[in-house]
């Protein structure tokens, strides 16, 4: 008889993974397909994740609390620099580590750095995502597969396609096996411990890169400066300030007859809508913040 199938009772196995990876892997994507909900920033442009997100993923016999990192790169500036911090103190911070790279697009660069930062921590279960399979043919993955099994003692590696949503469960089996027993951290219905609020911002935020295209290029934050909640008639009233560098991209983001924040607003109410379930009334205001992203006190001050 098979060890697990003498106890009827399994262990509730529990934990912390943090999802690293070079900027644009997929990571979000990657969150967002585990957790079935949307979390976590997704953007077709690198850098767009400067928050830990975590996504709690429940199983019958499992829970896994993930936290997702910033984009993992070797840069001089400051902003940059802070992020790299979080996401390898985040690496220290939990159970399992989740390595993503990009099938079609590797970045030998950032992935050495992250083997090197491994290395420093060398019990730690890490499991290889090697994401965006949809985009390359058999051998090169086959290939990949190989260079990467020399590289580091992997616990596995898994080949998988967030957007597709291919080979997702064997990498949550993949992980379940690594977690050590431990409590349900979290009660089932909660998908994440992100107060609202945040996850509003980061909904704006989104809708300003996605409407905006390459015109605000990462210069954008949005802070919160009210988020009443009222029951009847039960309404949502939020007040949100988009801050950016320089008078232009405040231009760009008015748009033509304030156009452009408009469509904004819109995109992120109806998010914010689905999240809250209840009708949000969203009020966006535009201020520009000189060099913001260059000054460690002004992105503390915007909550970085
Ligand atoms: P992050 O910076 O690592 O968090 O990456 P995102 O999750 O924001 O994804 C970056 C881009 O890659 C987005 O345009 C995604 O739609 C795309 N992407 C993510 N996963 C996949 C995948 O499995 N296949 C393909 N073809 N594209 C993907
Ligand atoms: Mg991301």
């Amino acid at each position: 008889m098979a060890p697990d199938t003498v106890n009827s009772i399994e262990k509730f196995k529990s934990g912390f993974a943090a999802i690293a990876g070079a900027p644009n892997v997929g990571k979000s994507t990657l969150l967002n397909t585990l957790i079935g909900d949307k979390v976590s920033i997704i953007s077709a442009k690198p850098q767009t994740t400067r928050n830990r997100v975590a996504g709690i993923l429940h199983k019958p016999h499992c829970q896994i609390v993930f936290l997702d990192t910033p984009g993992i790169h070797k840069t001089d500036k400051i902003f940059n620099k802070k992020m790299v911090e979080t996401a390898f103190s985040v690496i220290n911070d939990v159970d399992i580590v989740l390595i993503v790279i990009d099938a079609a697009n590797p970045d030998r660069s950032s992935e050495r750095l992250i083997l090197e930062k491994l290395t420093d921590s060398k019990n730690m279960p890490v499991i290889l995502a090697i994401n965006k399979i949809d985009l390359v043919k058999k051998p090169k993955l086959l290939e990949l597969i190989d260079y990467w099994a020399k590289a580091y003692p992997f616990s596995d590696i898994v080949p998988v396609s967030a957007m597709e949503g291919t080979q997702i469960p064997e990498l949550i089996s993949a992980m379940e096996k690594l977690l050590p027993e431990g409590p349900q951290y979290y009660p089932d219905d909660m998908i994440t411990d992100l107060p609202e609020r945040f996850i509003a911002s980061e909904m704006i935020r989104e809708k300003v890169f996605l409407l905006t295209g390459k015109e605000i290029p990462f210069s954008a934050a949005v802070t919160i400066d009210s988020f009443k909640e009222d029951e009847k008639p039960q309404l949502v009233s939020i007040h949100a300030t988009i801050h950016v560098e320089r008078d232009s991209q405040k231009g760009i983001i008015i748009g033509k007859g304030g156009q452009m924040l408009r469509a904004i607003g819109e995109a992120a109410r109806h998010d914010i809508e689905e999240m809250v379930e209840s009708k949000v009334f969203l009020k966006l205001f535009v201020r520009v913040y000189k060099n913001w992203s260059k000054d460690l006190k002004a992105l503390q001050r915007l909550g970085y």
